[in-house]
């Protein structure tokens, strides 16, 4: 039996003895399933499946393993809604977002078939100066088997493109979902184990809490992508430094939205509120801040209040956002709610009555925020927004790049969009839309400072989970023979005489 540990699983939402998982139905608070909670053993034997099997994963290459892509994301196409039932049902966010999810995994899937071999495939490069006796090239290998731990609040899509990522370049993955959703993560494998037959122990998962996400650790990857909190990040962090194990680090974050005098305000509203309240704020890259400029302040509270006003929380088929599924997470906004009101704050919409008891919180807009106050600062990851007064877009950038996160960003203005989003330190920007970087699987997405580093999606994506392996390969005799000790006698003095001569003579065309 595994002891689970407060400390590092942020854990509330199930009854638990450690031994087994208790997932609830999130509409009706009714039990949904049980799943055994792997230890050490089981973490073991799943490396060990793993690497067994990596060998021949890397030997199909390219278009081998492209075949059993396909065949996985037609699996995945035909039981998509069964997906969609699930998310809806483990996480509580309703039916569409829950699509979207399928939808979004299903995008990644055909970039990584149709690009990997671009991207990771054999490049050969020019022969060096002193080496023209030489053939060169680079090959990106897959580092062999990756953990991928994963948080709850895009149960599928979020694990999922890391996933593709490292299956596409060649690696073998053991995914362990989070303890909240380890039903959608068994899902995953199990679409996978239906329809690449002939590679079942290329992808596997382990079901618990973080304790057998320190297990997995332990049982010797050699590479971890971890998603989920700064707390348990840093933690995850600490104990792949024992072993030099690299790491993709996807955590959270407290993006936010700068409003320009001249945006088009009702745009601004319109994206705004959904970017801070769609998936109830559940997400890393959720609009937590909005920074207006004074001149359009008082137009666009007017403009959010009315639509936050109008948001519909619950878990029947007209609910646009739905509960909170981890109780813990409850707590956080309401400490962020008190923290804002005390610190000067007004709820416009919502407040702290929003968070006295239940699973549902309602939307909460907070304006007239201090620049310090948590909920400016802080990832609260619920259904609200803080609205902070600025004088102008270069106060709102300096007060954005001061915080201590860098994931994404939202910058709303009809002239200046691009060069405000150019001055931001952070991993993805949108331009008068909010969140659209993470729906276009060509884009990498990541983050900056306290949110992580490394990248998933895209050409990046696919590059995290491989390394350059450089090949050099003698085709001839070498003039200057610079790798034995039959070098002639002042051959290197005349090379670099020679370089000397051209870097200068190259100097003087240009400054002349
Ligand atoms: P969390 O840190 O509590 O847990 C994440 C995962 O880590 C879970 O699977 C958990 O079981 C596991 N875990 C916990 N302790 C561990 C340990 N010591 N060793 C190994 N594994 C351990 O986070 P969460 O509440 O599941 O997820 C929400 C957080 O994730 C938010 O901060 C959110 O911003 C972030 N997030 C980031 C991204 C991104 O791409 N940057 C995407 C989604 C969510």
């Amino acid at each position: 039996m595994i002891e689970t540990h407060s400390a590092v699983t942020r854990d509330g939402v199930i009854g638990h003895d450690g031994s087994e998982i208790v997932t609830i139905d999130q509409a009706t608070g009714a039990e949904l399933a049980q799943y055994p909670v792997a230890g050490p053993d089981e973490a073991a034997a799943a490396v060990a499946a793993s690497r067994s099997v990596h060998g021949s994963w890397w030997n199909l290459g390219f278009e081998g393993r492209a075949q059993r892509l396909r065949a996985w994301q037609r699996e995945i196409a035909r039981s998509g809604e069964e997906a969609a039932a699930l998310i809806h049902a483990e996480n509580g966010k309703p039916t569409d977002d829950a699509r979207s999810e399928v939808l979004a995994t299903l995008q990644h899937l055909q970039f990584a078939i149709g690009n990997a071999e671009r991207v990771l495939g054999r490049r050969d490069l020019p022969a060096g100066p002193i080496t023209g006796n030489q053939r060169a090239w680079v090959e990106h290998q897959p580092y062999g088997v990756v953990g991928v731990i994963g948080p709850w609040n895009f149960p599928l899509m979020t694990p999922g493109a890391i996933v593709i990522n490292a299956l596409a370049a060649g690696n073998t993955v053991i995914l362990k979902p989070s303890h909240v959703t380890p039903g959608v993560g068994e899902w995953l494998v199990q679409t996978w184990q239906r329809s690449v037959s002939d590679f079942p122990a290329v992808l596997q998962h382990l079901n618990g809490y973080g304790a057998t996400g320190q297990a997995l650790i332990t049982a010797g990857l050699d590479k971890l992508a971890f998603t989920g909190s700064v707390a348990t990040g840093k933690t995850v962090a600490a104990q792949c430094a024992q072993t030099l194990t690299p790491m993709l680090l996807e955590l959270g974050g407290n993006d936010g939205a700068i409003v320009a005098a001249d945006a088009d305000l009702d745009e601004a509203a319109a994206h705004i509120v959904w970017g801070a309240l769609q998936n109830t704020g559940h997400g890393c890259i959720s609009l937590e801040v909005a920074y207006v400029v004074e001149a359009v302040y008082d137009t666009f509270v007017e403009k959010i209040s009315d639509l936050a006003r109008g948001v519909r929380v619950g878990s029947d088929e007209n609910a646009q956002i739905g509960p909170v599924p981890l109780p813990t997470q409850i707590g956080i906004i309401r400490d962020h709610i008190q923290d804002a009101l005390a610190n000067g704050a007004t709820a416009v919409v919502g407040g702290l009555e929003t968070v006295a008891g239940g699973r549902y919180v309602a939307p909460t807009i907070l304006v007239d925020v201090p620049a310090g106050a948590l909920a400016a600062i802080e990832e609260t990851f619920g259904p609200t927004l803080a609205v902070v007064k600025v004088a102008d877009t270069e106060q709102a950038v300096t007060q954005v790049n001061d915080g201590p996160y860098g994931l994404g960003s939202a910058v709303f203005s009809r002239q200046h969009g691009e060069a405000i989003a150019r001055r931001l330190r952070v991993g993805m920007t949108s331009i008068n839309d909010a969140l659209v970087f993470s729906m276009n699987p060509a884009l990498p997405f990541g983050g900056r400072g306290d949110s992580g580093y490394g990248r998933k999606h895209g050409d990046e994506g696919l590059r995290e989970f491989a390394y350059p392996h450089s090949f050099s390969t003698k085709t001839g005799p070498a003039r200057l023979s610079s790798s034995t000790f039959d070098r002639p006698a002042g051959a290197m003095k005349a090379a670099l005489a020679a370089a000397r001569d051209r870097i200068l003579a190259a100097d003087d065309t240009r400054t002349n």
